[in-house]
């Protein structure tokens, strides 16, 4: 149930001055942490909230290293661990002096320019870098300006190949249950269809073919069962299907489960067989998160098309990409219209393109495998207490991504209270309470988070 409607936190009271009479300076007056509340309340729209939101949000005032300052103390805390990267973006944490001097240096020669017609250094930098970091077949770039928009951009490569292929018919997508791909249209097509979203929407979005959720465990053995029911669906619908999209070993926002690698193994061969593209979402498991630079390295198999985001600017500024192969780039180029017809205004952003390769070359210049495999070993260590809690029924590790599951819905407010007790910023969805902390976060920090994930386990 949405909050009782409060007239005095709302709704601005006045009527609105023109922007004239606001004046023209750009000096702005600090506000107050009761003000910022109550216009946010009034005015701003969060994730996945009402309006107004149902919980308060905290005020973070400026953010280094591993630590969100707040503006005032919360819990008797004033700065917060943050378990979350940020979503899973600020894999370098915050304020780092690299990427700074990579926005400055970039914002004294331009912060933008359209990308039609015109190209520039920091956007030719960083194509060419994920092309040499990517699983070699993948080729070509196609700069988009967050990772909702790339699996877009994916979908419509794949559908555009076929169609240019002379099969126009292969426009369906077929993908497994329980992940997430994004909040806009495509992306929503196949996301878990048991969740919110799909219900909402049923008969609204393109319907997709979804094959049963992977068996869980990475180091399970493969169950010979599933890997023929999955080959069937794709045989089965072939004909109508124009890409298999997955997350790679990790389904992330749709449920935090670990799958086999050798699934992407049967994946890659069945499409091949078929004439079905694939396509990873790597925008959670991208840039080291799972213990490989990319999942797919987990299998050594290459997607026709892959989509890499979140921590592609190390959390400073919204850009993601779809790589894709010589053979879906030159078969879309030889279509009957010869064109991928998509270009936002921002792409190829200057700012965030720059910082992007200062990232880049920061995480592959440093032992990050040693980072991923120091925090994993961290988080096994201190989330094996969680294990004997009442109430939780799975605590999994993979790379530096820690999970404790409950056997209930995760009540968000209770369970955020106690991980800000603990100094630890925590975002619990569903029965899922979890970490995904900067790759720089120290050992002390870990089993601090460790703590606030098994408080909010029991307390959410
Ligand atoms: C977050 C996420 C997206 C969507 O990215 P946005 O930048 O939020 O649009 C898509 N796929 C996966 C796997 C994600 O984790």
């Amino acid at each position: 149930m949405p909050e009782p409607y409060d007239p005095e936190l709302s709704g601005p009271a006045e009527p609105k001055p023109y922007a004239s009479e606001l004046g023209g300076s750009s000096e702005q007056k600090p506000y107050a942490p009761d003000e910022l509340r109550a216009l946010d309340r009034a005015h701003v729209w969060h994730p996945y909230g009402p309006m107004p939101g149902r919980q308060e949000p905290l005020i973070v005032e400026s953010a280094s290293g591993v630590r969100l300052r707040l503006a005032e103390p919360v819990e008797g805390q004033r700065e917060l661990v943050d378990g979350m990267s940020s979503w899973w973006s600020a894999v370098h944490g915050y304020n780092h002096p690299v990427l700074n001097e990579a926005a400055r240096g970039q914002l004294d020669r331009m912060s933008h320019v359209m990308f039609g017609g015109l190209t520039h250094e920091p956007a030719v930098r960083l194509a060419t870098r994920l092309v040499e970091i990517t699983p070699e077949p993948l080729q070509h770039v196609f700069l988009a300006d967050s990772g909702s928009v790339s699996v877009e951009v994916a979908v419509k490569m794949c559908l555009q190949y076929w169609r240019s292929a002379g099969r126009p018919e292969k426009r369906r997508l077929l993908t497994w249950r329980g992940g997430y791909h994004g909040d806009t249209w495509q992306p929503m097509s196949v996301c878990d269809p048991d969740g919110g979203m799909h219900e909402l929407w049923s008969g609204a979005l393109p319907r997709q073919v979804f094959a049963d959720a992977p068996p869980d465990g990475f180091d399970a053995e493969p169950d010979p069962a599933y890997v023929a029911r999955l080959r069937e669906l794709i045989a089965a619908h072939a004909d109508e299907v124009a890409a298999v999209i997955v997350e790679p070993v990790v389904q992330g926002a749709g449920g935090m489960r670990f799958h086999s690698p050798a699934y992407l193994r049967v994946l890659r061969e069945a499409c091949d067989e078929l004439d079905v593209l694939l396509v990873f979402d790597e925008i959670a498991t991208g840039f080291g998160r799972t213990g490989k630079l990319f999942a797919a390295g987990h299998a050594g198999v290459s997607p026709d098309v892959m989509c890499v985001g979140k921590a592609l600017t190390g959390g400073y500024l919204t850009m993601a990409a779809t790589l894709c192969t010589s053979r879906v780039a030159e078969g879309i180029s030889r279509g009957e219209v010869p064109v991928l017809a998509h270009g936002p205004t921002f792409m190829g952003n200057p700012l965030a393109a720059s910082i992007a390769s200062a990232s880049v070359d920061l995480l592959i210049g440093q032992d990050w495998e040693g980072e991923v495999a120091r925090i994993g070993a961290g988080l096994r260590s201190g989330l094996a207490a969680a294990s004997d809690l009442p109430g939780v029924v799975d605590v999994r590790v993979l790379g530096a991504i820690g999970v404790v599951q409950l056997d209930h819905e995760v009540d968000m407010a209770a369970a955020t209270r106690a991980a800000v007790r603990e100094g630890v910023w925590l975002r619990p969805f569903r029965d899922l309470v979890y970490t995904m902390p900067p790759y720089v976060t120290g050992d002390d920090d870990v089993q601090r988070i460790c703590r606030a994930v098994c408080a909010a386990a029991r307390e959410g």
